[in-house]
């Protein structure tokens, strides 16, 4: 199942981005994307109108993907809204992007006698 736009509410840190509110398996709130993602580590499925759930994939007791469930990443992972540092999700590539550094300016050719 595949939210439609009814589903989603912009990100609450002011990225931009839809999410997708789910509740996990303890009960809280977790936003993921709004998009599924084939390397995500939630399965989400919806419970009825305007209800969706998730539980975590990781663990090797956590059960397989179910048919009527599908892989979405947790918006924390993608979110590129600025906030508190947030520790970096294993398997995700979690962390933000390095700064990259500017190659110093070349001087034009013709300037350079
Ligand atoms: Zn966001």
């Amino acid at each position: 199942m595949i939210p439609t736009p009814h589903d989603l509410d912009p990100c609450p840190h002011g990225c931009g981005e839809l999410v997708l509110w789910t509740i996990t398996e303890h009960g809280r709130r977790m936003a993921v994307d709004a998009e599924p993602h084939e390397l995500g580590n939630q399965a989400v499925f919806r419970t009825g109108p305007g209800g969706w759930r998730s539980r975590s994939l990781d663990g090797a007791d956590a059960p397989r993907l179910a048919p009527w469930e599908h892989r979405y990443k947790p918006h924390v992972a993608t979110c590129t809204a600025p906030r508190p540092a947030q520790p970096a999700i294993p398997g995700l590539g979690g962390g933000r992007p390095r700064p990259r550094r500017r190659a110093p300016a070349r001087r034009p050719i013709w300037k350079a006698r």
